[in-house]
């Protein structure tokens, strides 16, 4: 059949439906959000529907602990649904209705072959090097021939002349000769529909458009699309779809993306790394698509520019550096009350919303994760006696417990407690002691939040504000054996 030329977002009238139509069978991987976020602007460009499918029929390997965390990690990414998510498995039925419909219009027949027979036949094929392939043997036959007690299987008959075209909307056109494509099983002996008819039938049913996904399924577009052909000649209203299918998303050595690279869920990213939703979405987005040379996108920005024409046709290389560079960006732009609550909860107990939000300016500068963030903010929450690094106890030697002591006398009379008012105070007593003001800061910093890595020294003293700051000080000035 001739090609149906059809291109993205210019398809026709209908209302543009995308659908993501995970697997359960683990966590939200880095491709699969990938896929998510361009189906989701692609829908939100065109102001169409964006769905969710997950597509739990090997009930094996499905689990429940997946659906949720590949709803939470959609959710997290800000990626919502127009619909309640379609569950595959509650549809077998409707899949075994068209297996039939297939059937009785001649689309399909019954297959009686045994397990026996068709490992058999492979064997031969081996032997013979040809390709293993379903050969067909009951494509042919009259119903006469065939057993009435014994269990078949469902086929789909592909035509065997001509070729399909797929005009994809990121891989241009692609062409398949029909003897290359199997008469493979719809519906199991069981009843149960196989995986390329349940995709089939259901995006049907879902009213999608366009499929947008890995062009690891760029093979199984050639065996869906007879099937809704098939049905389109039948019924009618099954228009092909629309395809683009996306290049992987490789390592940063060239190989496919796996874990491996510690390509890992999407909540690893959150919680172990400390990314910010704005800056996944955002990398994701750049993951394969592109707008001229712009780095920095906005979720509004997406919406405005997705189109699958930006689509690149190569692989693109996960780089874990570009994705902490987008994610300090997007720190230093964040709403502080929402990122020092995103902060408290990884501090947990004790953490305070309010000092964090006054903290967060001070923070935000050197920190390229959520994870550094707390890591830095820390101190804020410390309870006496200060646990010190080694470099920090190291700091704090006599002589410089003596300066601080001296250094405490004065800020005891310090009524101002800004940063100004602070660093005049202790540059002029540096400058009594003829010594440099990072002769003081130092040791202040040891004693004020344990490390020898911190803010800016008077910013450290007005967040702890002047009773906590002294009583650090002090701490570490009066003779701890008295
Ligand atoms: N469930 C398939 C997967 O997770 C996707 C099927 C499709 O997009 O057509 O790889």
């Amino acid at each position: 059949m001739a090609s149906k030329s059809v291109n993205a977002g210019e398809s026709s009238d209908r209302e543009v439906v995308t659908r993501f139509a995970p697997s359960p069978t683990g966590f939200l991987h880095i491709g699969g959000a990938r896929t998510a976020l361009f189906n989701w602007l692609f829908a939100r460009h065109h102001g169409g529907k964006a769905l969710l499918r997950i597509e739990d029929t090997d009930r094996q390997r499905s689990t429940q602990d997946a659906i949720d965390k590949i709803l939470e990690g959609l959710d997290w990414l800000g990626l919502d649904y127009d619909a309640p998510p379609v569950f595959q498995s509650d549809r077998a039925e409707r899949h075994a209705e068209v297996a039939y419909a297939l059937l009785e219009a001649g689309h399909a027949y019954k297959c009686f072959a045994t397990s026996e027979e068709l490992e058999q036949m492979r064997a031969e094929q081996r032997a013979a090097k040809q390709p293993m392939r379903y050969d067909r043997r009951w494509r042919d036959r009259e119903s006469a021939e065939m057993p009435s007690d014994t269990a078949f299987t469902i086929r789909l008959k592909v035509p065997i002349e001509g070729e399909t075209v797929i005009e994809d909307a990121v891989q241009g056109r692609v062409t398949v000769n029909n003897s290359e494509i199997d008469d493979y099983i719809l519906l199991r002996a069981d009843g149960t529909p196989t995986y390329m008819l349940a995709v089939v039938v259901d995006d049907h049913d879902m009213g999608v458009t366009h499929i947008i996904r890995g062009d690891d399924h760029l093979n199984n577009a050639f065996r869906q699309l007879p099937i809704i052909r098939a049905m389109d000649r039948i019924e009618g209203g099954w228009p092909d779809p629309v395809y683009a299918h996306v290049p992987l998303i490789h390592g940063s050595d060239g190989a496919k993306l796996s874990k491996r690279h510690g390509a890992v869920g999407v909540e690893a990213y959150r919680d172990d790394e400390g990314i910010l939703p704005e800056a996944l979405f955002n990398y994701l987005l750049r993951l394969g698509w592109g707008h001229g040379d712009r780095e920095e996108i906005t979720r509004e920005d997406a919406i405005a520019l997705f189109d699958l024409d930006g689509v690149g046709k190569s692989p693109s290389r996960f780089d874990i550096k570009k994705l902490l560079n987008l994610n300090a960006h997007y720190i230093r732009d964040a709403d502080t009350t929402h990122l020092a609550e995103i902060v408290a909860k990884k501090i947990g107990q004790g953490a305070e919303t309010d000092l964090l939000e006054r903290a967060m300016p001070v923070l935000t500068p050197r920190a390229k994760t959520v994870n550094e963030l707390a890591e830095s903010a820390r101190f804020l929450f410390a309870t006496r006696p200060l646990e010190m690094t080694d470099k920090a106890a190291a700091l704090l030697d006599e002589e410089a417990r003596e300066r601080l002591s001296g250094l405490s006398k004065m800020l005891h009379l310090q009524n101002d407690w800004t940063s100004d008012a602070l660093e005049a105070t202790t540059k002029s007593y540096a400058e009594k002691l003829d010594i440099g003001l990072g002769k003081l800061a130092q040791p202040m910093r040891a004693a004020l939040t344990g490390s020898t890595m911190s803010p800016g020294i008077f910013d450290v003293l007005v967040l702890l504000g002047k009773e906590e700051s002294l009583a650090r000080i002090d701490e570490q000035t009066v003779p701890k054996n008295r």
